[in-house]
């Protein structure tokens, strides 16, 4: 585990020597990006710091309720606001992600700028686009590394209620519940102090996962069906989606979340892959169970990254080709699948 004591005092003389914080998640922001986000704006903000939050896209329904997500600023809605916020910061914090093109269309923006950049992450490999990077891939989440930090700057070990929603929210999302990721001891004892500290876990549970619309659960229902390939000798499974099918089903974002983890509930399959066709290209996400280091896949073949059991990536290609592409270079790392 990261030793933050050489951190912690460089990270909290920022924070009081820095005129205006701007807090920034990644593209397509999941509950630990949005949930490290909000935990370090209530931070920041019971310390008077003048502080705000950016996020290159819209933020799903699942994570919409959560206190302070109404002030995000979403940089392809309000571009000229979002760049003036990117301007005027001298400090500005990345959360969650490690690679600048998880900027989106804010990236050339937020590189270019004059600020100070601090990344707050646990993703494996970063790429060198900041001042400071605090990482530590043996964290579940994001949250868990930032409230350890929190924690040793301020002394005390929950601040109030949307925070500790927040790191909750986080930490449940990049564990599937407690399912997979590097979750440990030391997850679960902050676990255990949330719970202590009395958030209300089964309201939080149906606000993330008992959420979704009659048309969702009607295109899961589809996508296993009619669009679920098995590919045993592979050991492997994946599941495809056109944009018609995304139409039919009436999609709102957020519709497909979860579905690449589905296959690996069949016995045998270690390997799972979605494809979404989308307006130019496909986006794919990767799930496996055990060794097999899909960061490692979706970096070297689909210009993506993550963690080793779960990552995603682009192909911009046809839906067909990039199958066929898939296949190609799934045959070439077969023997990383016979673990
Ligand atoms: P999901 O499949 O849920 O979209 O993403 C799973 C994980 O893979 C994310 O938490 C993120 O770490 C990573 N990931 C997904 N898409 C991309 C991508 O396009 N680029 C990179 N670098 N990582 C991605
Ligand atoms: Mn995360």
């Amino acid at each position: 585990m990261l030793d933050l004591s050489k951190y912690t005092k460089q990270l909290s003389n920022l924070l009081t020597s820095s005129e205006n914080i701007l807090l920034v998640c990644h593209i397509n922001p999941d509950g630990d990006a949005i949930g490290s986000q909000l935990a370090l704006y209530q931070y920041l903000k019971t310390t008077g710091r003048n502080v705000n939050m950016l996020s290159p896209n819209n933020l799903q329904e699942f994570l919409k309720w959560m206190d302070g997500a109404e002030i995000i600023n979403i940089f392809i809605r309000d571009r000229e606001e979002c760049k003036k916020l990117i301007r005027e910061a001298d400090l500005i914090i990345m959360l969650d992600f490690n690679q600048s093109n998880r900027l989106g269309e804010a990236e050339k923006f937020i590189i270019n700028s004059r600020a100070f950049k601090v990344i707050i992450d646990h993703h494996l490999d970063p790429e060198d686009f900041a001042d400071l990077i605090i990482t530590d891939p043996s964290r579940c989440s994001t949250a868990e590394l930032l409230n350890d930090i929190i924690s040793n700057i301020h002394g005390s070990q929950f601040l109030n209620t949307p925070y500790a929603v927040a790191v909750y929210v986080a930490i449940i999302t990049d564990t599937g519940n407690f399912e997979y990721g590097t979750y440990s001891g030391d997850t679960l004892r902050t676990v255990a102090g949330l719970l202590d500290y009395g958030i209300e876990r089964d309201e939080i549970f149906n606000r993330v996962y008992n959420n979704f619309s009659e048309d969702r659960m009607r295109l899961m229902g589809y996508a296993l069906d009619k669009r679920m390939v098995i590919i045993p000798e592979y050991k492997s499974a994946y599941i495809y989606l056109t944009k018609k099918d995304l139409t039919d089903y009436n999609y709102v974002k957020g519709d497909t979340e979860g579905f690449v983890n589905l296959p690996l509930s069949i016995k045998g399959i270690v390997f799972s892959t979605l494809f979404i066709e989308k307006e130019n290209n496909i986006k794919l996400s990767f799930r496996s169970r055990g060794k097999f280091p899909v960061n490692e896949f979706a970096s070297l073949y689909f210009s993506g990254g993550g963690h080793l059991n779960a990552s995603g990536g682009d192909y911009y290609d046809s839906l067909e080709n990039t199958i066929a592409y898939f296949m190609k270079v799934l045959k070439e790392n077969i023997w990383q699948l016979k673990y």
